[in-house]
């Protein structure tokens, strides 16, 4: 297969999780016979200061060209004040509207090797793996609402139309439809009108969907059980702001936010994939990067925008093995003990690719 992707490093560390991410790819491309084609543009703090803005137009026009975007990070201590009028994460949610990313996937998974990394204990971390799928551009971040200075009444509104949610939904079976065929709808039916709207819609949705087992649960059981049987969920649907605070209520399990990728889909199968974690602007350039938040949204911009889902599964289970052989970052290995350098884990990964 031949596909173009666009690169956008950032910064801090992003360039260096992004060369990592290019060397996988590209031993992925000789393992399986594919042809990838890297345009890399600008993006954040490096935009900025190259061009005036943090999502220049060329970088834009790259992208409707490309079959998917691949994002590192973004942002840089001296453009932290968030009342300035330019700043690096302006890029963000610039590009994001672009492209009408409306479905935010992030999958959490543990590894045997780093469950002493997480909060919990071993016995709830055992077989966790999970894809939560965030409404992205509607409901409670962007209904309706009135703040103004000195008002004694504020409000925000949490507003759905029908559209919205089957978009979403339509995404979320999928995926659970190529995992393990389980999905939980996350609402608030008891008590919202919209979220009413939300589990009627999801339930209609799922008359397309036979073979895919759902349930519901309200945001709040959801959030505890979370915490006391993870394991149980396959692919988890939530609204905006639900999704936002679950997601990273799921994330500490994977015991380092440097493990963590994820996928902005909308429409169709073109996609912008990047890690959860920012720039690291602390170990920027010492090569102590984890990679591997990077690498498994290479896997799964092959997953979803690119139908390659054996590859995409190689890339998983290549990292696995590294983990599994001992290789460590310093975020993931025990205080005072070696660790190995971006590069290093990169060449692992690479070398259980070629087994
Ligand atoms: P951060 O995610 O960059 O770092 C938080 C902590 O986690 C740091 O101690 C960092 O060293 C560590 N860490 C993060 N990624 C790691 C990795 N791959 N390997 C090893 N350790 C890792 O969050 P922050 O410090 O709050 O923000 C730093 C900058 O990143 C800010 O400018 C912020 O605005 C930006 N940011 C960008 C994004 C994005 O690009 N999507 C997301 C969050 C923050």
């Amino acid at each position: 297969m031949k596909a173009n992707i666009v690169l956008l490093p950032g910064d801090g560390i992003g360039p260096e999780v992004m060369k990592s991410a290019v060397a996988v790819l590209d031993a992925i491309a000789a393992k399986f016979g594919h042809n990838f084609d890297y345009d890399e543009q600008l993006i954040g703090a490096i935009a900025i200061e190259t061009t005036g803005s943090p999502l220049p137009d060329a970088t834009l026009r790259a992208g409707e060209q490309a079959d998917a975007i691949l994002l590192a990070a973004v942002g840089l201590p001296k453009y932290a004040d968030p009342t300035a009028p330019v700043r690096p994460e302006q890029g963000l949610l610039k590009i994001r509207a672009h492209f009408g990313l409306f479905a935010n996937l992030r999958p959490v998974k543990t590894y045997p090797a780093l469950y002493g990394y997480a909060p919990l204990r071993a016995e709830l971390l055992e077989g966790v793996d999970m894809l939560i799928v965030r409404e992205l551009t509607g409901g409670l971040y962007f209904g309706a609402r009135k703040e103004q200075d000195g008002d004694d009444n504020s409000f925000d509104t949490m507003n759905y139309t029908v559209g919205e949610v089957e978009r979403v939904a339509h995404v979320a079976f999928r995926a659970a439809q190529q995992r393990r065929g389980k999905l939980t709808s996350i609402d608030k039916a008891n008590v919202l009108a919209s979220m009413r709207l939300w589990r009627r819609t999801v339930m209609k949705v799922a008359e397309d969907y036979g073979d895919i087992a759902l349930n519901h649960e309200y945001v709040d059981a959801a959030a505890m059980y979370l915490m006391t049987r993870p394991a149980s969920y396959d692919v988890i649907l939530a609204e905006n702001m639900f999704g936002d605070i679950l997601s990273d209520e799921a994330s500490v399990l994977a015991g380092s936010l440097g493990m963590l990728p994820s996928a902005s889909l909308g429409t169709g199968t073109f996609g912008l994939y990047e890690p959860v974690h920012g720039s690291a602007p602390d170990i920027a350039g010492q090569g102590k990067a984890n990679p591997i938040g990077q690498l498994l949204s290479a896997a799964m911009l092959l997953r979803y925008s690119l139908g390659l889902e054996t590859e995409a599964a190689a890339i998983e289970a290549a990292v696995e093995d590294a983990l599994a052989d001992g290789a460590r970052t310093a975020d993931i290995a025990p205080k005072g003990s070696a660790f190995v350098s971006t590069d290093e884990f990169t060449q692992t990964v690479v070398g259980a690719l070629k087994e």
